[in-house]
């Protein structure tokens, strides 16, 4: 037991446990998911929110489509359209049975990176706890383009539990949790049960574990937790199918993965919303020196740290904070863009000053106020 209570819990379903493999979505399981919030609303006096995947699935089934799965991105758009609708409907009914009522909210990054619809969105969801109402949120697959994408449902339901202050997320795999290696294929493989900072032998892990069906894998649940953790916002993997699962977290049972770290100084929501909102666009790579500054100091990021640039990117993007080993260690907004950053990789204020045409005023390379680091 974690011998805490939890007070806004997010639960994000994932395809693979939603739909069996022909895309069927499956009503029993709603159902009983539904059992298990009305128990977590009245014995715990909790909240719930649900993200959920499965509408592309549940589309494709329904437009025929299912041995040979369409790849472009009109058929894919227009199976989310008639899944969304379907998968709704699925949920509205099971949870009805609960007197479980349901608002669907779908989503996509524009929502997100931009403030103003961010704090409507909130408003909303807000709105719909207060008026008792589950939400019932997906990304909005029908009109999403690349650029706009959150293309997985574990970053999305990440960003939800940031945007609603929720304390826990829980992430129903169809494995049940992170192993130290690949259980499909190395029977030494270990249960990671918890996580309270990354490690390299963590993200190879998670790299190497994929799961069967549905877009996710590890590597967006690292991802979902990254973001959880860096708001103080606790996240479980752990399996779907195993009955009670999400009750039995949410009172605090151990079980599947849990990702969890000691904030003392947490970040403001405003942040939070600046550093990580936007799609990443880029890496920078940056030396011993600099990460013990950003660690310990909460410095801004200044050029001299910096050691290689990856990816396209203009002044204002989002991009990772790299040790030169590879290992992600915050995210932040740029100052400049990548070419000029190329630049002043390396040199010290004066040097720039004196070298490089820029103006001065940019002398840090992401500011200490938009940027967040993860552990
Ligand atoms: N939004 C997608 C769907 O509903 C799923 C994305 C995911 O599973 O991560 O089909």
């Amino acid at each position: 037991m974690t011998g805490q209570e939890y007070r806004r819990i997010v639960v994000k379903i994932g395809s693979s446990t939603l739909t069996d493999n022909s895309g069927q979505v499956d009503r029993g399981f709603i159902y009983r998911l539904g059992k298990q919030i009305n128990d977590i609303r009245h014995e715990l006096g909790a909240e719930v929110l649900i993200v959920t995947s499965g509408a592309i699935a549940a589309g494709l089934e329904a437009l025929g489509f299912g041995a040979d799965r369409p790849t472009d991105m009109p058929s894919l758009q227009a199976a989310a359209a008639v899944g969304q609708l379907r998968l709704s409907q699925v949920y509205a009914e099971a949870f009805s049975e609960w007197g479980l009522q349901l608002g669907q909210i779908l989503l996509t990054r524009f929502d997100t990176e931009n403030r103003n619809s961010y704090l409507h969105a909130r408003d909303t969801l807000e709105r719909l706890l207060e008026c008792g109402i589950i939400p019932l949120i997906n990304e909005n697959d029908s009109v999403a383009v690349d650029e706009i994408r959150f293309g997985d449902n574990d970053t999305l339901a990440a960003h939800v539990a940031v945007l609603v202050k929720a304390d826990l997320v829980i992430l129903l795999s169809d494995i049940d949790g992170l192993y130290s290696a690949d259980p499909r294929r190395d029977e030494d493989a270990v249960l990671i049960e918890s996580i309270g900072s990354f490690t390299r032998e963590i993200v190879e892990a998670a790299g190497a574990a994929g799961t069967s069906r549905g877009s996710g894998g590890m590597v967006t649940k690292l991802e979902a937790a990254r973001i959880c953790m860096a708001a103080g916002i606790q996240m479980v993997i752990c399996e779907g199918s195993r009955p009670n699962v999400v009750i039995d977290v949410a009172r605090g049972e151990s079980l599947g993965t849990r990702f969890s770290t000691e904030i003392t100084k947490s970040h403001s929501a405003r942040k939070l919303w600046l550093a990580l909102s936007g799609q990443v666009l880029g890496s920078i790579y940056i030396d011993a020196g600099a990460e013990k500054a950003l660690r310990e100091k909460g410095g801004s990021l200044l050029p001299v740290g910096i050691q290689r640039v990856e990816g396209e990117f203009a002044a204002g993007a989002a991009v990772d904070i790299r040790s030169l080993d590879g290992m992600i260690i915050g995210r932040g907004l740029v100052s400049f863009g990548a070419s000029e950053l190329s630049q002043v990789a390396g040199k010290s204020s004066d040097s720039i000053r004196s070298d490089v045409d820029l103006p001065s005023a940019a002398q840090v390379a992401i500011h200490r106020d938009q940027l967040v680091i993860f552990y």
